[in-house]
C-alpha cells in the first residue's frame, strides 16, 4: 500500500512539474528553460524602451495594461533598473533576424532583440505567457527563451474583394498575425468583384467598382444580395494601417490583381478591356474581366496605378497577380493580336509575359521589386529579382526556384486557410480539406528536389484567406 501512495506521490509530483513548465507558447520557441519560481510585477511597474523601439510604445503600453491589469510608467533609454521590464536592441547579438532572447529573473525581465522586430516578437511571447491559463495574473514565471523564425518571409494574406472588411477589422487581422510572429500581411485589394484602394487618378475604380448591386456596374455576388454592397479605404485609412502594422513589426504587401481578376476594372472604365466579338469566361465564370494588353494607354494607366501605390505603401514589393488570366480574350481582340503578329509570338503565354515584362520596368522605376503569382514564369523569362508565390502546388515553387526565382511557398492544399477544415464544414474543396494537423504536416522546402543552394531561394512560408465564404461566420 505504502508503495503506491508513493508511486501515485511521485505521479503527482511529476504532473505539477510538467504543469510548471507547461507555457502555451505558439510558435514554439527554438530554446526555453523555465524555473518553478515567479516575478512579481510590481504595481508600478517600469518599462524601459530601447530608442530604437519607441514607435511601439502606445502599443507595448496598452497590450501591456489589457493583458496584466497594471498600468506601466513608460520610460525610453537603455539604463537597467530592477524590478523593471526591459526592451533592449542589440545589433550585435549573434541569433537569426528578427530573433530575441527572453530572461525573466529576480532582478526583473529583459527582451533583448537583434532588431526592432526581433524585441516585438520578444514582448509578443511575453504577452503569451501573461495570458496562458498556467500563469497567475501579476506574475511572470522564472524563465529563459532563445528564439528565432526559421523563415524571414512568415506571411498572410487577405481578399478584401470578395467580401469587405472594415479598416478596424483588418487591424484586428494584422494583430493576430503579429502575435504569432508573422511579419508581413499581403492585402489583395484588387479583384472582380470589388476595387477597394482609391486611386486619386482614377476615381471611378472606387466610386464604381467599389460597389455591386442593384443599379451597380456590378451584379451581387458571394451572398452580397440585393442591396448595395461595398466599401474602400481611403489612401489616408490606408497610410494609418500601415503605421498600425509597422508598429506591431508587420510589413504588409499590397497587391494589384492584373491582367485578369480585373471585372471591377473593366466595369467601370470598359475601354481599358479588350474588345471582342465572342465572350470568353475566366475560370470563376467572369466575363470581360481582363486587360487588354495591347492597348497601349493602358500602361500609362498602370503607370499611375503603381505610382500612387508605392507612395502609400513603403513595403519593397509589389505584388502584381497574374493568377488565371483568361488569355482567350486576347486570341479575339485586334489589338493584343497585332502585338502577337509583330513580336512573332504563337502562344497567349508569350503575350503574358510581354506583360510582366512592362509591368517589372514600371514597378523598378517607382524602386519597387515585383511579386507574383506562379504562373507569371510561364511564356518567357522575368527578372531573377522577381518573387513567386507558388499557390497551385509545392511543384510550382520547385519550378519557380529552378528558374533562379526568390519563391515563397503558399500552396492551396496546406496553407489556404478558406479550405473546408472538416467534411461538414462550409468552405472550398479544390485544393483539400484542410484541418490544423494538416498545416501543421507542410514542409515548405522540398529537400529532395533542390540543392542546398537552390534551397536558400524558398524565402518562406505563406497563408491566404480568401473571401468567397466568409459572407458568413461558419
Ligand atoms: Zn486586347
Amino acid at each position: 500500500m505504502k508503495k503506491y501512495i508513493l508511486l501515485i506521490a511521485v505521479f503527482l509530483t511529476s504532473l505539477n512539474v510538467i504543469q510548471a513548465q507547461k507555457l502555451d507558447l505558439i510558435p514554439k520557441p527554438v530554446k526555453i528553460e523555465q524555473q518553478p519560481r515567479t516575478f512579481i510585477i510590481p504595481a508600478s511597474v517600469h518599462l524601459i524602451l530601447d530608442e530604437k523601439v519607441h514607435k511601439s510604445a502606445v502599443f507595448i503600453n496598452d497590450k501591456f495594461l489589457k493583458n496584466t491589469g497594471i498600468t506601466p510608467k513608460i520610460s525610453i533609454g537603455n539604463k537597467h533598473k530592477n524590478n523593471a521590464i526591459q526592451f533592449l536592441v542589440d545589433e550585435k547579438m549573434n541569433i537569426p533576424n528578427d530573433g530575441y532572447t527572453l530572461s525573466v529573473t529576480r532582478k526583473g525581465v529583459l527582451v533583448k532583440g537583434k532588431s526592432t522586430n526581433g524585441v516585438l516578437n520578444g514582448f509578443q511571447t511575453l504577452l503569451q505567457i501573461f495570458s496562458a491559463k498556467e500563469v497567475r495574473r501579476g506574475t511572470i514565471p522564472f524563465v529563459e527563451i532563445e528564439d528565432y523564425p526559421r523563415f524571414e518571409w512568415r506571411g498572410m494574406m487577405l481578399d478584401v474583394s470578395r467580401q469587405f472588411f472594415d479598416k478596424q477589422t483588418v487591424k484586428n487581422y494584422i494583430d493576430w498575425l503579429a502575435a504569432h510572429k508573422m511579419n508581413i500581411f499581403h492585402w489583395h485589394l484588387t479583384d472582380d468583384n470589388g476595387w477597394r484602394i482609391e486611386i486619386k487618378s482614377m476615381p471611378d475604380l472606387t466610386l464604381k467598382g467599389g460597389f455591386r448591386g442593384p443599379g451597380e456596374v456590378l451584379l451581387p455576388s458571394y451572398g452580397s444580395g440585393n442591396k448595395r454592397y461595398g466599401g474602400y479605404y481611403t489612401q489616408e485609412d490606408i497610410k494609418e494601417v500601415v503605421s498600425y502594422a509597422l508598429e506591431r513589426g508587420v510589413s504588409i504587401m499590397p497587391e494589384i490583381e492584373i491582367p485578369g481578376h480585373s471585372r471591377a476594372v473593366t466595369a467601370s472604365y470598359p475601354e481599358i478591356g479588350c474588345v471582342t466579338s465572342q465572350e470568353t469566361k475566366s475560370v470563376q465564370g467572369e466575363v470581360k474581366n481582363v486587360w487588354c494588353v495591347g492597348r497601349e494607354e493602358n500602361y500609362q494607366i498602370l503607370d499611375s496605378i503603381i505610382r500612387e501605390f508605392t507612395e502609400i505603401f513603403p513595403f519593397e514589393y509589389m505584388h502584381v497577380a497574374g493568377d488565371e488570366v483568361n488569355r482567350a480574350t486576347w486570341g479575339q481582340c485586334p489589338k493584343c493580336q497585332a502585338v502577337m503578329k509583330k513580336e512573332g509570338y504563337t502562344d497567349t503565354f508569350q503575350l503574358q509575359n510581354y506583360f510582366f515584362r512592362r509591368i517589372e520596368k514600371i514597378v523598378e522605376k517607382y524602386d519597387r521589386k515585383t511579386a507574383g503569382w506562379n504562373e507569371i514564369i510561364k511564356g518567357g523569362e522575368l527578372s531573377p529579382k522577381t518573387q513567386i508565390f507558388a499557390w497551385q502546388g509545392i511543384s510550382y515553387g520547385i519550378e519557380s526556384v529552378k528558374k533562379g526565382h526568390p519563391t515563397v511557398m503558399i500552396p492551396g492544399q496546406y496553407t489556404y486557410f478558406d479550405m473546408a477544415q472538416s467534411e461538414n464544414e462550409r468552405g472550398h474543396r479544390w485544393a483539400a480539406i484542410t484541418d490544423t494537423k494538416r498545416v501543421y504536416s507542410f514542409e515548405p522546402i522540398p529537400e529532395n528536389d533542390l540543392s542546398l543552394e537552390e534551397q536558400k531561394l524558398i524565402k518562406g512560408v505563406q497563408g491566404a484567406l480568401w473571401s468567397e465564404y466568409l459572407d458568413l461566420p461558419a
